[in-house]
């Protein structure tokens, strides 16, 4: 049997509940629902009917971004004052493009306690099932809804080379990937995780001319909800390094001339051209000699 923890006076939990399979709320976060004084909820509706199904009845008090500031100066007098509060969005992880970071900077500022009770988070179950590299990824949320304002942050993230994770509804996912090709051309590798954890749950992998053509092909790829994960640019700099120079100016003096392969290799190396010139009679005297 699990032991029950009591929760801590005047702390705020920040708790991560299911994206879309009830199951995925974890036990530490369900006690710690239970024992709170109060849950700050996104959409108190939403949060009852979780409740409702841990069976729980904690009261509730809507926190949104229309009246976060607003509400901040009752919280914290109610923290201070010995009450623990666990923070709660509709879905996934508080402040991963969601309410919260007003009061938990707040918190801070006030030397009150934040407790993360962690969980489900779109953004990290979409990497782990996408199949592109995750050991340098940068999230971008959702993208800017203006076309322009798009295209230049779109433009602007075109030669990152980690993996990028957008956020996205069912009204734009088709403008989005048409966004996507445009500044970052049809061959870039990419999943779309769609609807993950719930019935409709597909994912989507190929290169995004492909992606934007099965979801224009079929309706029913643009209802739910959406991550996307692009690969990132391909690294000049790690390619250039994994053939060493003198590798590169051998292989390129078997099919050209000195002149010819000397200034290729220069230009692809980032190497001066003196250099090169020398490396290279160097190779061909070896090669004499031999
Ligand atoms: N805080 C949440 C989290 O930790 O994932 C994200 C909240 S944000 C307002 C909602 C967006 O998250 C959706 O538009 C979608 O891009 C993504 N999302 C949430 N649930 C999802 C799911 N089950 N499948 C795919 N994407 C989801």
């Amino acid at each position: 049997m699990t032991k029950r923890l009591s929760n801590e006076a005047g702390c705020l939990y920040v708790v991560a509940t299911p994206i879309g399979n009830l199951g995925d709320l974890s036990g530490r976060a369900a006690e710690v629902l239970a024992g709170v004084d109060l849950i700050a909820a996104e959409d108190t509706r939403r949060t009852r009917q979780l409740l409702r199904h841990l069976g729980l009845d904690r009261p509730l008090l809507a926190l949104h971004e229309h009246n976060e500031q607003a509400r901040l100066g009752a919280l914290l007098q109610r923290l201070r004052g010995g009450e623990s509060i666990a923070l709660v969005s509709d879905a996934g992880t508080p402040l991963i493009s969601d309410p919260g970071f007003p009061l938990v900077r707040a918190c801070h500022a006030e030397g009150v306690r934040v407790v993360p009770v962690p969980g489900p988070s779109a953004l990290i179950a979409a990497l782990s099932v996408a199949g592109l590299p995750t050991d340098r990824f940068r999230f971008e949320g959702f993208l800017p809804r203006r076309a322009s304002a798009r295209a230049d942050l779109l433009k602007s993230l075109a030669a990152a080379t980690e993996t990028l994770v957008f956020y996205e509804s069912s009204h734009r996912i088709g403008e989005t990937l048409e966004a996507l090709v445009g500044a970052f051309g049809s061959e870039r590798p990419a999943t779309l995780a769609r609807e993950l954890t719930k019935l409709h749950e597909t994912l989507l992998s190929g290169a995004l001319g492909e992606i934007l053509a099965a979801v224009e092909a079929d309706e029913n790829q643009r209802k739910g909800e959406f991550v996307l994960v692009v690969g990132g640019a391909p690294s000049h700099e790690v390619d250039r390094f994994e053939v060493g120079l003198d590798a590169l100016l051998e292989a390129l003096l078997e099919e050209l001339p000195l002149k010819r392969a000397v200034a290729v290799a220069a230009r692809l190396s980032g190497e001066k051209k003196n250099r090169v010139y020398q490396l290279a009679l160097n190779l061909k005297g070896e090669h004499l000699g031999d």
